[in-house]
């Protein structure tokens, strides 16, 4: 069970986008599509997981991942309504990448929570403050962002 979840887990996009995941552990993760590979250390998740058990940390750490191929169409038309490649001050071109990054964070998260249902709010009984900040932070950071993104 153990070794299944370290490896790399071939996963499909209802859009069909085909991609791999790997939640080697706590600190590191890896999305495949393709020839672009991401290796990132999960810092949404690291905070999102805090305070539940390792094997629920790594289970919904995956299921984020997946979330993030699963909405990605999402992440890329809020990208093209922010039109960064056409900002013209840092700032602004900064701040559309900011709202892009919050936004798509928030759609994966949403995902696994649609997704899992009644288990995810079995997960978090007793600590739903942690999804709820993670969520007001996203918004917030997506909201104003992307105000800021479109101001000329
Ligand atoms: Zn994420």
């Amino acid at each position: 069970m153990q070794d299944q979840r370290d490896a790399l887990r071939p996963v499909r996009a209802w859009y069909g986008l085909r991609g791999e995941i790997q939640v080697e552990n706590e600190l590191w993760h890896l999305v495949r599509v393709g020839r672009v590979s991401l290796p990132h250390p999960p810092l949404i998740n690291l905070f999102l997981r805090a305070g539940l058990p390792h094997s629920e940390r790594l289970r919904l750490s995956f299921e984020h991942e997946y979330g993030h191929l699963q909405t990605l169409p999402v992440a890329v038309l809020h990208l093209m309504l922010l039109r960064p490649l056409r900002r013209k001050s840092l700032t602004a071109w900064m701040a559309a990448l900011l709202a892009h990054q919050a936004l798509w964070e928030l759609a994966a998260e949403s995902w696994v929570m649609t997704h899992e249902g009644e288990s995810y709010r079995r997960a978090y009984q007793g600590i739903r403050k942690r999804p709820l900040l993670f969520a007001i932070g996203m918004l917030t950071l997506a909201a104003v962002g992307s105000w800021r993104a479109l101001q000329r």
